[in-house]
């Protein structure tokens, strides 16, 4: 009964982190405090969006709840959180009277980049310094948690948990390229609608496009990629396309009202609007090569 209900409200803070992980600036640590069977309180962590170093999913969730109780004193409440607590929210935790700590995957399980050699081991941590006055449940959800927080290039540090073997991971797609008539031409395209990064260039050849989050736009003049091309790091096999091509660029829901104001004041038509059944939007436009291009919202695919 507790393992399904802690599994339930894991799911819930799984999908803060989702949604944080679509918003720029803010990180996919999600959180949920619970008291009695009812969510009081949710967040993400929001440390870039809000320059603030504290904000963590379990710091915005603990404020949040503070506003809304009106009180400092969170007894009966159950935090769950997607990645373990760090010293920091352990903490807070602590001074905030939480009964219980449930957290997903663990430090093991996470690339370093959210944890460092300051970490403190928060099992041992609230163990040591406040014996008995709170409970902490590890590992619930722990693979969908962990898939979260993977990168490719750095295998988990498992030598503190046993562990059954795993796939590699795939972090996403990392380079796009489009084939294009004129690449001054689509570059002042894609600069000038979407504020993507000029970053390297090869003149009469490619221009390369950074997208946040660590993606590439590669645009290759038409035919001009077609050899393969021996460089002093190895060779890169030709490559080409003909026709049009779909790209399709994740936006927040709340963003889309000024999207389609900036297409229309960069009078860009918009071919088409779609509503997803599951509650997503599309705006589809073109491209100067025709390649078709679409803005969408959260909610066509299933997470
Ligand atoms: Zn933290």
């Amino acid at each position: 009964m507790q393992a399904s209900r802690d599994e339930y409200f894991m799911g819930l803070a799984l999908e803060r982190a989702r949604t944080g992980a679509r918003i720029d600036g803010a990180g996919q640590v999600g959180c949920v405090i619970v008291r009695g069977g009812e969510v009081l309180a949710s967040g993400h962590t929001e440390t870039e969006m809000s320059h603030d170093p504290t904000a963590h999913a379990e710091i915005v969730t603990l404020r949040r709840l503070g506003r809304r109780l009106e009180t400092t004193d969170f007894s009966g409440c159950t935090l769950y959180c997607t990645l373990e607590p760090c010293g920091m929210c352990s903490l807070a935790c602590v001074w905030a009277r939480v009964s219980r700590i449930v957290f997903g995957a663990a430090r093991s399980q996470a690339h370093s980049l959210y944890f460092d050699q300051r970490h403190y081991n928060t099992l041992d941590f609230v163990r040591d310094a406040f014996n008995g006055n709170i409970q902490v449940t590890a590992g619930v959800r722990s693979a969908e948690c962990a898939a979260l927080y993977e990168q490719p290039g750095e295998a988990p540090d498992t030598a503190r948990e046993e562990q059954a073997p795993r796939a590699p991971v795939v972090g996403g797609s990392a380079e796009t390229c489009l084939y294009v008539a004129d690449l001054d031409r689509s570059e002042a395209f894609y600069t000038r609608v979407f504020e993507f990064r000029p970053v390297f260039a090869e003149p009469g050849r490619m221009s390369a496009l950074a997208i946040p989050n660590r993606q590439m736009l590669l645009l290759f003049k038409t035919g001009a990629s077609v050899e393969a091309r021996p460089g002093r790091g190895g060779v890169v096999p030709g490559h080409d396309a003909r026709g049009h091509i779909h790209l399709a660029f994740s936006i927040p829901a709340r963003q889309l009202p000024a999207w389609e104001q900036r297409l229309d004041r960069l009078k860009i038509p918009i071919e088409s609007r779609v509503a997803w059944p599951r509650g997503g939007h599309s705006l589809y436009f073109r491209d100067p090569d025709g390649h078709l291009l679409e803005l969408i919202t959260p909610g066509c695919w299933p997470d």
